[in-house]
């Protein structure tokens, strides 16, 4: 069995410091008047108004070239930037996927065009995009896509259902991984992703899904032969399983995979605040320690990707161990409080773990289930 490296994450810069306290001022501001219950949202928030103010701050396409609407700054600078904001429960959804990973994509794998047209928006928080990966028949299985796209001219037709897709009904774009040659028992061969406006694309239709807290972030697309100008092709026609890996990798590294029930500690704590109880100071010592142990860990990831070494696998450690972490806090709330959860409950604490008890089954799917995940580190370890 192969031991797995965290290398000690880089010493805050004087730069860092500055720019946590910095970026703490602002979202104070932002944010003074949402309630617990909303910041317990985490990134099912949505808000284009907080997205423009982060964009027009600097917050957004932090590494990304000056060129391009950019500021060149490190990759463990914007991993402060995400870590805040998940901490302070900020609606980051409008600008949330754009930045940590079509962005990322469009710069690593676009053409010049594209690169101008897209990048700039995103980075001034205007520009908001989904994810087309997911279908019916193909989750975990994503070589398994069916979603057709055939070239005829100077468009793509595209056919195909996608499912899952959040905020395909609020955003701009979905980067849209299809098959553009062959038949779904080629697996990786003779995929590609495209560049999909959501506002402004013949025979795609958005459809709602309504979640287990009766919220609509969901929805399924359903594409008839839609037509898509060709020179919205991302990347090379057949290479779409190696990008789509690649974008993958920008999606499971950052610190939202251990964030999710960050509100409810905080209201757990407020709640405990004056109680005399050993078990409570035990209990909230222990959680205390296992998150920052995860974030030491998450640190180290942001680390070695400023160095621009491969995190695929430290990654997908944290977010499996940073689910475990964040869906077990409302058991452990429940067995210090007497307290039913309640969407309705005036008082902070009851409707924060209402939210949470409804919305974290769902922390092990996304984004790669705990089972995918436990595949990738157990080839990491050499035991598969
Ligand atoms: C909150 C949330 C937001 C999402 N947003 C998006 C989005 O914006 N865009 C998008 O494209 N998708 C999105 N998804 C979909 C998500 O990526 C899929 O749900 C996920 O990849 C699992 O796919 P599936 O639901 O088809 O389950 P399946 O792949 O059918 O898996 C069902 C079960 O079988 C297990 N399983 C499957 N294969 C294996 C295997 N080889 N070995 C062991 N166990 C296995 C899984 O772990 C799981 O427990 C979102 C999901 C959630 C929960």
């Amino acid at each position: 069995m192969t031991a797995i490296p965290f290398p000690a994450p880089p010493a805050d810069s004087a730069e860092v410091v500055a720019l946590r306290a910095e970026f703490r001022t602002f979202l104070d501001e932002q944010l003074k008047d949402r309630t617990p219950r909303q910041r317990s949202d985490n990134w099912y928030g949505y808000d284009r108004g907080f997205s423009r103010a982060m964009g027009q701050a600097g917050y957004l396409g932090m590494t990304w070239p000056k060129q391009y609407g950019g500021h060149e700054r490190s990759a463990f600078e914007r991993a402060v930037i995400v870590e805040e904001c998940l901490a302070a429960g900020a609606p980051v959804g409008a600008h949330w996927i754009a930045d940590r990973q079509s962005g990322p994509s469009i710069l690593k794998f676009g053409t010049e065009a594209q690169k101008q047209a897209f990048l700039p928006r995103i980075a001034a928080g205007e520009l908001s995009f989904g994810i087309g990966m997911s279908e019916p028949d193909s989750g975990s299985d994503l070589a398994a896509t069916r979603t057709k796209a055939v070239k005829d001219g100077d468009v793509y037709r595209v056919t195909g259902t996608k499912v899952w897709t959040s905020f395909a009904h609020e955003a701009d774009y979905v980067i849209l991984f299809c098959r553009t040659s062959g038949t779904p028992a080629d697996r990786h061969m003779g995929t590609s992703q495209l560049l999909i406006d959501l506002k402004n694309t013949p025979g795609l239709t958005i459809k709602p899904i309504i979640d287990l807290a009766g919220q609509h972030h969901f929805n399924e697309m359903h594409f008839e032969d839609a037509v898509v100008p060709a020179d919205m092709l991302l990347g090379e026609e057949g290479q779409g399983w190696d990008q789509v890996m690649s974008e993958l990798a920008f999606e499971r590294s950052g610190p939202e995979r251990f964030l999710s029930s960050i509100e409810l500690m905080v209201q757990l704590i407020e709640v405990l605040k004056g109680r005399d109880s050993d078990a409570a100071q035990i209990t909230v010592g222990r959680v205390t320690a296992r998150l920052a142990v995860l974030r030491r860990l998450s640190r180290s990831v942001a680390g070695m990707l400023q160095e621009h070494q491969n995190a695929n696998l430290q990654a997908a450690i944290v977010k499996d161990v940073g689910a475990l972490f964040e869906q077990a806090l409302p058991d452990i709330a429940r067995e210090l409080i007497d307290a039913e959860p309640d969407p309705r409950a005036a008082g902070a604490y009851a409707s924060v773990l209402a939210n949470i008890v409804h919305n974290s089954p769902s922390w092990s799917l996304r984004g790669g289930t705990r089972e995918i995940l436990r595949g990738i580190i157990a080839r990491g370890l050499g035991t598969r």
